[in-house]
Order: C-alpha cells, then sequence, then structure tokens
C-alpha cells in the first residue's frame, strides 16, 4: 500500500487568553512549511527527536482556507471521482480539532473542513454533466466507550458494524439522510449537535471522550450507460488525546481514559501499518473506529490525519506526545 494516500498535517493554533494571562509563553516554532520544532523553554531545542517534519505544518497564521486546500481539498475531489477518503482531527482537548473540522459554519472565513467539503461537493454537482444523478446521503455518529451512537436517532445507542460481500463493511440500521443542498447538511448537523448534547450532563467533557464520525456518501448514476460510482467520506473529530493524571483518576473517567487510550493507539497502529511498506497485516479488527473506515483508510483511499496542537509551554508535554502521534503515523 502506498504511503502516497496517506497524508499527516501539524496545525498550531494561537495561544489563547487562558495561556497568555497565566504567563505561558510559546514554545513551538515552525521554522518552514513541513517542519516543526518545540523549544525547550525558550532555550534551543535539545537535540533531533524535537523537530518533526510532516507533509505540511501550520502554525497559527494559517487561514481555514488554506488548511482545507491542502489537507482537504484533493480528498473530496478523489471522492467525487468514487474513491473514499478520510480526514481525522487528533489532538489534547481544546487544541483545535473542532474547529479545524467544523469551525463557525455560518462565517465563509472560519468556516472549517466539513462545511467546505459539503460546499464543493454540491459545485460538483452543480457542474456535472446532465445525464449524471447524484445522491448524496449524511450520517452522523459517536463512539463512545467503544459503542456506536446514531447521532440522528439517539434511540439507536449500540450500532453493529457488518461485513458482507455485497456491502463491504456497514454500519446496520444506521440513519442516512438525503440531501440536496449544503443548508440541509447544516441543518442535519445542527441535529446531530442537538442530539449529542441532550444525554450529556457537560457537553465539553462529554465532546472530548467520544469520537465524532460524519459521513457523506455521494453516489453518481450515468443515465446514459446506468453505471454508479459512489465515494464515501468520513470526517472524525477524534477524543482529546490528553493522558488522564495517574492520581485522582478514578471509576468511570479512568475507564473513558482507557478505552480513548485503546481506539487512537489501534488506530495509530493501522495508519503505521498502512505507511510501511514492510507490513501485511493491517489490524482493523482492534477498535470500532477503525472498523468504520476499514474501507476508507488503505487500498485507493486518501486519508489524512491533522493533529493539532496548543503553541504553550503549559502543553508541553501534551504537544511532544501529539508530534510523536503523528510522526509514528508517516
Ligand atoms: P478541540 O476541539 O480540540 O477541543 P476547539 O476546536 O474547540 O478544540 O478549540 C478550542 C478553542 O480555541 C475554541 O474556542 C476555538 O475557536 C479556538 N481555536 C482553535 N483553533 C484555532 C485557530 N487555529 N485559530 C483561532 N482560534 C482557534
Ligand atoms: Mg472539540
Amino acid at each position: 500500500m502506498s504511503a502516497e494516500n496517506v497524508k499527516v498535517v501539524c496545525r498550531v493554533r494561537p495561544l489563547n487568553d487562558k495561556e497568555k494571562g497565566e504567563g505561558g509563553i510559546i514554545c513551538v516554532k515552525v521554522p518552514e512549511e513541513k517542519t516543526i520544532q518545540l523549544l525547550d523553554g525558550g532555550k534551543k531545542s535539545a537535540g533531533d527527536d524535537r523537530t518533526f517534519v510532516f507533509d505540511r505544518t501550520f502554525d497559527w497564521n494559517c487561514t481555514q482556507r488554506q488548511v482545507y486546500d491542502f489537507a482537504a481539498r484533493p480528498i473530496i475531489e478523489s471522492v467525487l471521482r468514487g474513491f473514499n477518503g478520510t480526514v481525522l482531527a487528533y489532538g489534547q482537548t481544546s487544541s483545535g480539532k473542532t474547529h479545524t473540522m467544523q469551525g463557525v459554519i455560518e462565517d465563509q472565513e472560519q468556516r472549517g473542513i466539513i462545511p467546505r467539503m459539503v460546499n464543493t461537493i454540491f459545485e460538483g454537482v452543480d457542474a456535472a454533466d446532465e445525464h449524471i444523478e447524484f445522491t448524496v446521503k449524511v450520517a452522523i455518529l459517536e463512539i463512545y466507550m467503544e459503542k456506536i451512537r446514531d447521532l440522528l436517532d439517539p434511540s439507536k445507542d449500540n450500532l453493529k458494524v457488518h461485513e458482507d460481500k455485497v456491502h463491504g463493511i456497514y454500519v446496520g440500521d444506521i440513519t442516512e439522510e438525503y440531501v440536496t443542498c449544503e443548508q440541509d447538511v447544516f441543518d442535519i448537523m445542527r441535529i446531530g449537535q442537538e442530539n449529542r448534547s441532550v444525554a450529556a450532563t457537560n457537553m465539553n467533557a462529554h465532546s472530548s471522550r467520544s469520537h465524532l464520525v460524519f459521513i457523506l456518501s455521494i453516489s453518481q448514476r450515468n443515465l446514459h450507460d446506468l453505471s454508479v460510482k459512489v465515494g464515501k467520506l468520513y470526517l472524525v473529530d477524534l477524543a482529546g488525546s490528553e493522558k488522564v493524571a495517574k492520581t485522582g483518576a478514578a471509576g468511570s473517567t479512568l475507564d473513558e481514559a482507557k478505552m480513548i487510550n485503546k481506539s487512537l493507539s489501534a488506530l495509530g497502529n493501522v495508519i503505521n501499518a498502512l505507511t510501511d511498506p514492510k507490513t501485511s497485516h493491517v489490524p482493523y479488527r482492534d477498535s470500532k473506529l477503525t472498523r468504520i473506515l476499514q474501507e476508507s483508510l488503505g487500498g485507493n483511499s486518501k486519508t489524512c490525519l491533522i493533529i493539532t496542537a496548543s503553541p504553550s509551554s503549559y502543553n508541553e508535554a501534551e504537544t511532544l506526545s501529539t508530534l510523536r502521534f503523528g510522526w509514528r503515523a508517516k
């Protein structure tokens, strides 16, 4: 399998007010567009292990459009040609995953990857020949404690993954909504968001402990020869990657942390296996997430892993761990 189809991109957000207020200093540097350095408390960087190279590195001056153009546009173009694609955001809580994937939908400049992809899809629909008939469907699900919940019908809170020769791998009984324009998708995203928060006592804590998976499937039927081309797109806002403090965490918090850790390392192992030419076994079955993504990671599918990080010296340890995850994936 070719590593060409897997890209790893790193994005560092601006210092936030809290970090500034508490006197945090910037501890990362993006010297050029593929490199990132973690600085050692203002001292000289301590050796090569703190300099990382990715397909692209973005600092706090980058725009949503720049990230989209590099990380997501090639993927949606491939999906419109009938292949599958995946974009994932990985990083500690509050490092910018949701800003990158979703952003501010109503704001042309601040909208993130999902609304931009949706826009590109319907541009493709409008520009296509008359004899191409498009069908676009949306599903939104959440994986929490290794259980798959349908965010468009939260009564379905333990969906199963199935596999057969006709359909390949799929989530059984998942709700799929047909959409015909951008606004349809945004309305459905709002419903998914509301359903997600209904069950959660603390939405911020909940969203950082579950994976959000947004699925768009685009089918194109050629009315001349009746051929059908289907591309599926998976857009994933992962659970926060932060380590739970060894002391203090107990009971359900610790169980949640173990599950998150297990599924994020399963994801890392899969991406690593895909980019390592020596590996023949890809361990998709080790988590629900990698199982769901199986047909859109690897093969002809294009994948972009976006790792997000805070620039603050307060988060240095987590940033180092995030950079190592991204580096290992490459
Ligand atoms: P996460 O989803 O990783 O927990 P968020 O995307 O919610 O983090 O980001 C945390 C806060 O930082 C939000 O208020 C968000 O708007 C802001 N933020 C994140 N990335 C950026 C960025 N690149 N530029 C400006 N603000 C950002
Ligand atoms: Mg988030």
